[in-house]
């Protein structure tokens, strides 16, 4: 496969998976959640050709087909809140290519079958991984635990907000150790599989071979584990897996988005192994790092990415994922589009300014007053109200805020708007946002969290 093909898929699959969270983003509060129906089978599609107006989604089956059919106007809406374009999507079902008859014998599989067997994604190497002072110390673990599998750090706990690496470096340690020794019984799972086979086999009947599975590993790596939380048959399983696993000498590797401690709804004695081992975090990536990350993933796509270009976009952007999702953007925006060989400042530059310029001339009163009503779960007529009670008084000054500061709007037409005599109210109100913002971290989360919304809405 050439470079721009490979490319090509990427950008797809990446666009899809796009399209595919704003149906829902998964908590990051370990409670359990359930995904609406059309995020699940979503999830079990492809977007296979995407032209100016016209995209192909490939589904497993009819019912799929049927179901997304229904669907279609809104999965559009959503394809042109992403890429500004009216795109028609059409559904087509896999053909299924006829088996082939493995060979008889075959003498070696290659790194790609003993990856899948693993289930690893082929992407996440040590090659492809940077390090930094933020991420270092769970690099060198991950060092020591490949030198050393089973011996060491048992279990190697790595922890830390969403996207600064760690599916990715847990991942690279379970490969090396395969590339060591193919030999190995290594085996990723995401936490919310790990659940769901675990209930089903309940389900089913079948736990036995489930334990038999899970129990002869040489190297467990749960990715997420604190979806286990408040599960307590699970729990109660992992426990006796992990015990297993360990006193055969194998390795457990385990991700989580906080540290053991910190996970609620933990039973005490798996509380007591995740922290019996090594437990290391990694710190959100600071610019180098993300200047390097950036580098590897143009070349890895086949792009050709000017360092100055990279250093920008790393300043923009703070973490790992947009990091990739605004590449893909800009390459599909003037490589493809504006038929530029490389990205380079002049690109970026023409690249961030349309992006601002898109972003403030979008945004209306009304998206505002949208959003932080569904974030707080109050009406809109209850913002624009006299009533001073304290659950409507909060959000009606965080619209303050985002009209001020974010629409710019003046203090006098602020007051129009939410029907206040005087403006005197708009300027406390604002005040008084911001203040918190600089004081409290959480009200400084939400916000962003608005703002987030605020421009996906959009
Ligand atoms: P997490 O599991 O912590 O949410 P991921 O491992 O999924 O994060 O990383 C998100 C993206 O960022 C992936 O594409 C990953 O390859 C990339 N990434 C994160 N850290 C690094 C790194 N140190 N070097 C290279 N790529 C990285
Ligand atoms: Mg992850």
């Amino acid at each position: 496969m050439d470079k721009l093909s490979t490319f090509y898929k990427h950008m797809l699959a990446d666009l899809w998976s796009r399209l595919i969270s704003l149906y829902y983003q998964p908590k990051n509060d370990g409670e359990a959640d359930s995904p609406p129906v059309i995020y699940s089978i979503l999830k079990q599609t492809k977007l296979v050709d995407l032209t100016e107006d016209k995209a192909v989604v490939e589904c497993e089956n009819s019912g799929v087909k049927m179901f997304l059919e229904k669907k279609v106007k809104d999965i559009e809406n959503k394809l042109f809140t992403l890429t500004q374009k009216r795109i028609k999507i059409t559904f087509s079902i896999i053909e299924k290519k006829t088996k082939k008859t493995p060979p008889l014998f075959s003498f070696q599989s290659s790194i790609e079958n003993l990856l899948a067997n693993a289930g690893l994604p082929i992407k996440y190497s040590f090659d492809n991984f940077a390090v930094s002072s933020t991420n270092q110390v769970a690099y060198a673990a991950a060092q020591a635990v490949v030198a050393n599998p089973g011996k060491n750090y048992n279990p190697l706990f790595i922890y830390g907000g969403v996207g600064v690496g760690k599916t990715h470096l847990a991942c690279a340690i379970g490969r090396k150790i395969l590339e060591q020794n193919p030999k190995k019984k290594v085996f990723f799972c995401p936490g919310d599989l790990f659940i769901n086979e675990l209930i089903e086999s309940i389900q089913e009947k079948t736990t036995q071979q489930f334990r038999k599975k899970y129990r002869r590993l040489d190297v467990l790596i749960v990715d997420d584990i604190q979806f286990i939380a408040g599960k307590e048959r699970v729990q109660e399983d992992f426990f006796h897996t992990f015990n297993s696993i360990v006193s055969a000498g194998g390795q457990i590797i385990l991700t989580s988005d906080r540290p053991p401690n910190e996970i609620s709804k933990l039973e005490d004695r798996l509380r007591s192994r995740f922290l019996g081992g090594l437990t290391v975090d990694i710190q959100p990536p600071d610019f180098e790092l993300r200047t390097a990350i950036l580098l590897i993933k143009a070349r890895e796509k086949g792009i050709v990415l000017d360092i100055e270009a990279a250093k920008i976009i790393a300043e923009k952007v703070d973490d790992c994922r947009a990091l990739e999702g605004t590449l893909l953007t800009i390459y599909a925006n003037f490589f493809i589009k504006e038929k530029k060989e490389k990205i380079d400042l002049e690109v970026v530059d023409s690249f961030f300014s349309q992006k601002e310029q898109n972003n403030q001339k979008k945004i209306t009163v009304n998206d505002v007053l949208k959003t932080i009503c569904s974030y707080y779960n109050v009406k809109i007529s209850q913002i624009k109200d006299q009533t001073r009670i304290s659950n409507f008084v909060f959000p009606r000054q965080v619209v303050m805020y985002v009209l001020r500061e974010h629409l710019k709007l003046k203090q006098e037409e602020i007051a129009r708007l939410l029907k206040r005599k005087d403006h005197t109210t708009i300027i406390h109100g604002v005040e008084k946002v911001r203040q918190l913002i600089l004081k409290n971290p959480l009200i400084k989360e939400e916000i962003d969290t608005i703002l987030k919304n605020l421009s996906l809405s959009t």
